[in-house]
């Protein structure tokens, strides 16, 4: 079924996000560029970030965080396997 548990562990394919239309993924391409800058991280192909920040994302894409993580998921800015097994 289609699961509305939100990720545990966040891994974002920074590639994948890189080739997703800006007006679907903008604002989260915003906020990881935003922890990119703050953490001085740009070499990377992914990007782990925090669970919280998953929160803040889903209020910005106005779903939960289950939700948000099974867009994503369909995206394949986050791996299948981010979705808990439930
Ligand atoms: P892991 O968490 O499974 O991450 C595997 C690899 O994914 C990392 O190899 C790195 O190349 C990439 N990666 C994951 N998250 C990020 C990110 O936010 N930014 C960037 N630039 N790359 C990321 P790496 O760096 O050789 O680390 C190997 C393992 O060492 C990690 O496996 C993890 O178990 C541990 N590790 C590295 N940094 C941290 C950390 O800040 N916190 C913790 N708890 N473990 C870390
Ligand atoms: P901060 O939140 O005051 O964190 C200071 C430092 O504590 C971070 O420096 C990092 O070295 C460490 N730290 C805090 N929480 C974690 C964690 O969950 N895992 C790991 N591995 N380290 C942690 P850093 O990385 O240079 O980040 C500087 C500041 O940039 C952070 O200050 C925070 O304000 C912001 N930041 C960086 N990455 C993120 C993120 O993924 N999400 C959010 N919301 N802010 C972030
Ligand atoms: P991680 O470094 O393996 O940390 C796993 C969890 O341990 C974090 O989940 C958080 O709940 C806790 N934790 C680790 N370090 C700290 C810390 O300094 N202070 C506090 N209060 N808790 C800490 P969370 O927050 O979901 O973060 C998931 C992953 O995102 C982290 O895995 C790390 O790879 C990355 N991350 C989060 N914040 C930062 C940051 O400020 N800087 C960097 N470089 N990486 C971060």
């Amino acid at each position: 079924p289609s699961g509305s548990e939100p990720a545990t562990k966040i891994v974002i394919n920074l590639e994948r996000l890189q080739q997703l239309p800006a007006d679907k993924v903008g604002p989260l391409a915003r906020y990881a560029a935003a922890i990119q800058s703050q953490r001085g991280d740009y070499n990377g192909k992914v990007l782990s970030i925090r669970a919280e920040d998953l929160r803040s994302l889903a209020i910005i894409y106005d779903k939960s965080p289950g939700e948000l993580t099974d867009q994503l998921i369909d995206w394949g800015v986050l791996p299948p396997e981010a979705r808990p097994a439930t």
